[in-house]
């Protein structure tokens, strides 16, 4: 059983009932829909296969439906898009199609159009901008209101709807667009596990999209992926406001820089962990097996490094979504995951709890069941819970032995299944705290979660229904 979650995104690579299966039985945790690309229709057919695969195979798994956000781009480019060459002069213009030659603009070799409204009004010549996730760079020569004249300093081949970034500069763009109002609304349909949105700023962005949800009475999970410079200023009031959050890697070393990432991602999986909210470190994580069977060796350090900092979940992105080998690939993030946590050790965790000040009784009987089944060398954490909320607070502890965590509902079975450690487990709740023990304890037996002889520690609360009610340890040798 390893602790750390693989979100995987699933594509045209992916789709088919076939691969998802595999995808599941491979370990797949959090299946990761990116409302960048594909249609509604394509999103819709493919979550409800896999939400039915997940139900007969018993492999919980989150729906996490990725919303695209204020994402700048190029527009409409012929099919065979451009290709720029080095010190090329380029026209940025605020339109989607391409227009038709007009002779008072400066001559350029190509017009590229930016679906845009207009262009930052802070941009001056000399700033740098990013075409398709950096691998295309310009700097701008001139600013012309509606054009950007601009020199290739790198070039390459762009096509339409590819990314475009203003490295550094705050945008003056809605929090959520009307297509990610769109994309909501087929996830509140298709009752998904987890949102996240994308480009936030600032915690009122979360504040939003929650109050959107809660006016319709629904609760939807919403992480907040962390990629502008803004959301870096003010990280714990937008962990704070979130249920948890992406290091999304590819727009932030874009926005910032490469060199800013290994640290930032350091400092956002400690404040996360110390807030108990689920982390995902994300993007080019294994980018080479996209093409290739085998990882670089930089990539293997990056998937165990984050093990290592204390991530909840790792994931792949077009390794899984377009790559040739997305089955190998997960294959391969889940032995590097396994290697790491047989080495690893998580003494830093103990230090760093026993510092803390006064809890509350809940946090603290989870705290003080994690130490005594470290003490006495248990071999699991059974934990009932109805929220997920109790489950939680014993993985912040990362205990090195699974938690299976009992619940009623469906959704906290999935929502979960993104967090470190925890074994999720489908069990209706038993008022009678010595029967609900006996049931559960036949139940994860027959499911082979468990074993007689085993010697594991039980965290549970008398009343049930009250939310972190939790109160009660017990040691228990399975029967
Ligand atoms: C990222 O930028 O790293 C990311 C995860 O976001 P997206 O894949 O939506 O660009």
């Amino acid at each position: 059983m390893r602790h750390v979650k693989i979100v995987a995104t699933i594509g045209p690579a992916t789709a088919s009932p076939e691969i998802l299966q595999q995808l599941l039985s491979a370990g797949m945790n959090v299946a990761r829909f990116n409302m960048s690309h594909g249609t509604q229709e394509w999103h819709r057919a493919t979550i409800q296969t896999l939400k039915h695969l997940s139900l007969q195979l018993h492999a919980p798994t989150a729906i996490l439906l990725d919303l695209a956000g204020p994402k700048i781009r190029v527009g409409d480019l012929p099919q065979e898009g451009r290709t720029l060459f080095r010190d090329q002069k380029v026209a940025l213009a605020l339109h989607t199609s391409v227009p038709p030659p007009c002779h008072t603009h400066t001559a350029v070799d190509h017009e590229i159009p930016i679906a845009l409204e207009a262009f930052p009004s802070m941009l001056q010549p000399g700033h740098m901008v990013l075409l398709d996730d950096g691998h295309i760079t310009l700097r701008i020569l001139s600013y012309q209101k509606d054009r950007l004249i601009c020199t290739v300093l790198a070039g390459g081949h762009i096509t339409s709807r590819k990314g475009v970034n203003f490295p550094g500069l705050p945008l003056d763009l809605p929090g959520c667009t009307e297509k990610d109002l769109q994309d909501l609304e087929l996830g509140i349909d298709l009752q998904v596990d987890y949102l996240a949105l994308s480009f936030v700023r600032r915690p009122q962005d979360i504040h939003s999209v929650k109050s959107l949800l809660s006016k319709r009475g629904i609760h939807i999970p919403v992480i907040a992926k962390i990629e502008r410079p803004e959301a870096v200023a003010c990280l714990s009031e937008i962990l704070e406001a979130s249920d948890g959050v992406m290091i999304a890697r590819g727009d932030l070393a874009l926005e910032l820089s490469p060199e800013d990432v290994p640290i930032l991602q350091k400092r956002i999986i400690a404040l996360a962990n110390r807030m108990s909210k689920p982390v995902i470190t994300a993007t080019q994580m294994l980018e080479s097996m996209t093409r290739h069977l085998v990882p670089t060796r930089a990539e293997a350090s990056d998937v165990a490094n984050a093990v290592l900092d204390g991530t909840d979940a790792v994931m792949l992105s077009a390794e899984t979504s377009t790559g040739t080998y997305p089955l190998e690939t997960l294959q391969v993030m889940d032995r590097i995951i396994h290697k790491t946590e047989s080495e690893v050790r998580y003494s830093s965790y103990d230090a760093a709890l026993s510092n803390q000040a006064r809890l509350a009784i809940p946090a603290a009987i989870c705290q003080t069941a994690v130490s005594l089944a470290k003490k006495i060398a248990a071999q699991a954490i059974v934990v009932f819970t109805e929220s997920g909320h109790t489950a939680l607070a014993l993985s912040n502890n990362r205990p090195p032995i699974p938690i299976l965590a009992c619940t009623p509902s469906q959704f906290v079975v999935n929502r979960l299944a993104l967090v470190w450690g925890i074994f999720p487990v489908l069990f209706n709740l038993i008022e009678e705290t010595d029967q609900r023990i006996r049931l559960a304890q036949d139940h994860l037996k027959e499911s082979g979660l468990l074993h007689t002889g085993q010697l594991i520690v039980i965290v549970t609360g008398e009343r049930l229904g009250t939310t972190m009610g939790t109160h009660l340890i017990k040691v228990h040798i399975v029967a």
